[in-house]
């Protein structure tokens, strides 16, 4: 495999990482499991390497994720918007994890963007913006907690991968190739995941932490999703699952509980194109999913305000969520060609 983090590009991060600096770590709003994994994943390291870290996320996370060690320590912009504008300020260093472009980071942009710190970008998105100091950009990899090992290992710091880190790290890799099944899964991922187990990484454990840890109101949620709001489009080979808010208030449901949902319209035989759109107070979010070459990235860009990668992308709408579905089907015949391939 190509080095990811040639050595004259790390060194100066290994200079300036010689003595103890002020560091803030942060990624996209509604983090998800890389997201987070990442960000606690190189806070772990940094803490172990002697540093002062923080990890400031632009909104709340999933519930699923609050075992991760150091998990205790994150700062959520929105509870504390002046502490993290000073965390930004003081910053020395910032690193921005899982996300290519500012504006992932929603209401923090601005305050973001002010911080002084020198700013290194791991990501593995496509067109990263170029907002910051040093850009280590690689849309092949699988998740960007596996660039955080990569980093670790080309600081010369393995050593440094103690249970903590690993637990993170495993925790990315794991959630953002859909338990190791996706294309991006190579045999180095595999080793670096073998690797992650030797530095103590409990592999049933996070598993188990991470999927079966769903409340029974979530269950009734997709029990109720697959039942009444499931619908196939068998002649583009797409189906759709879409949430109200009432259908969301009747399950009470919170941050996470629809992860994964989207899969399960993508799971049926022949289906080529899944979608899940939910509402919330001010937009309908949207998931889009697709098995092998179609690109759900083209999809969310071009129509949806989004981005992602090939294969897991998602956007937003500013419509009606019946107006939101109504789009989405009415721009099916437009790749009928490439979904029925
Ligand atoms: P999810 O459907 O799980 O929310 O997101 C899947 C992937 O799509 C994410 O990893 C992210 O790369 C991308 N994505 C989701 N929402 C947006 C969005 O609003 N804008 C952009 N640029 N990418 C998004
Ligand atoms: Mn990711």
């Amino acid at each position: 495999m190509k080095n990811r983090f040639p050595y004259q590009e790390v060194l100066p991060l290994i200079k300036l990482l010689l003595d103890p600096k002020r560091i803030v770590i942060t990624t996209h709003h509604k983090p998800d499991g890389d997201a987070m994994g990442s960000s606690l994943g190189l806070y772990n390291y940094l803490l172990a390497k002697g540093h002062h870290v923080t990890v400031v996320v632009p909104s709340d996370y999933p519930d699923f994720l609050e075992w991760m060690p150091g998990n205790h320590t994150v700062i959520e912009y929105p509870k504390a918007k002046e502490q993290c504008k000073q965390l930004f300020n003081d910053a020395e260093i910032l690193f921005c994890l899982d996300f290519n472009q500012p504006n992932r980071v929603e209401e923090m942009e601005a305050d973001m963007l002010a911080s002084k710190a020198i700013k290194v970008l791991i990501d593995h998105h496509l067109h990263p913006q170029a907002f910051c100091d040093h850009t280590f950009s690689y849309p092949l990899a699988c998740a960007t907690a596996e660039l955080v090992y990569q980093f670790i290992v080309s600081m010369d710091d393995k050593t440094l991968i103690n249970k903590a880190v690993a637990d993170c790290l495993y925790t990315g890799i794991m959630t953002d190739t859909n338990s190791f099944r996706f294309e991006t899964m190579t045999a180095d991922t595999h080793r670096t995941i073998a690797g992650l187990m030797d530095a103590g990484a409990a592999n049933y454990v996070i598993h188990e932490n991470v999927y079966d840890n769903f409340s029974y109101d979530r269950m009734k949620m997709v029990g109720f999703s697959l039942f009444h709001r499931l619908v196939m489009v068998p002649e583009f080979k797409t189906a759709y699952i879409s949430l109200s808010q009432e259908d969301l208030k009747q399950f009470k449901s919170t941050t996470g509980d629809t992860e994964g949902v989207v899969n399960l319209a993508l799971s049926i035989k022949d289906v080529k194109l899944a979608a899940f759109f939910y509402e919330t107070p001010h937009l309908v979010k949207i998931s889009l999913r697709s098995k092998g070459v179609f690109s759900v990235k083209e999809v969310a860009q071009a129509h949806f305000q989004g981005g992602g990668h090939r294969n897991a992308a998602g956007g937003k709408s500013f419509t009606s969520i019946d107006d939101a579905i109504k789009k989405f089907l009415s721009i099916l015949p437009d790749y009928k060609h490439e979904l029925l391939k």
